[in-house]
């Protein structure tokens, strides 16, 4: 196991009322940087800089960032949440690094897909369905990670079949199965 203890810090943004979301961030004893490849290499949408060495990523809503010493998300519910994600992350990290033999690490940069980069796949009716006024607004909540590519029932259809799965390539919506 490679992350066998931590500590776990819980904390609130400077109030902004009506908008108070928690992060929670693991200090490690380890030193975790070897694992990055093997995370960018199975993390859909994670942005690696092997320079510092640090690896960001979208989770749904949160935003997470892993170092060589911490590891931290952001953008939470929470308290209750934010504990439960960090832990999630660490038993992520000791999974992939259990599993790294099946792994082909990857050292390269990968550019996070922008909203204008969504937007040309997504269907462009602005049928509202998703509950965003246009398809270029689901887009830009789309890649800061706010809503679901299965917020928006049209894509789904058959007839954007092709577009569907470029899509789910380009954004990570869960934890995947590793
Ligand atoms: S449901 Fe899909 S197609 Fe309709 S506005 Fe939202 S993103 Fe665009």
């Amino acid at each position: 196991m490679l992350i066998e203890k931590y500590d776990l810090e819980v904390t609130t943004p400077p109030c902004e009322p009506g908008a108070e979301r928690f992060s929670g961030v693991a200090r490690l004893v380890t030193d975790i940087s070897e694992v990055l490849p093997y995370l960018n290499a199975t993390l859909r949408g994670a942005v690696y800089n092997a320079a510092v060495p640090a690896l960001t990523w979208k989770k749904g809503g949160h935003n997470v960032a892993f170092h060589p010493y911490q590891i931290a998300v952001s953008n939470v519910a929470d308290r209750d949440a934010a504990i439960k994600e960090v832990d999630g992350l660490i038993k992520l990290v000791n999974r992939t690094w259990e599993r790294r033999d099946e792994i082909e690490p990857d050292h390269e940069v990968h550019r996070r897909p922008g909203p204008l980069d969504l937007y040309k796949l997504l269907p462009q009716t602005n049928c509202k369905e998703c509950g965003q006024p246009t398809c270029y607004t689901f887009a830009l909540k789309l890649a800061a990670g706010h809503v679901k590519l299965s917020d928006c029932p049209v894509i789904q259809d058959p007839e954007y079949a092709g577009q569907w799965a470029q899509l789910k390539g380009m954004v990570a919506e869960d934890i995947p199965a590793i």
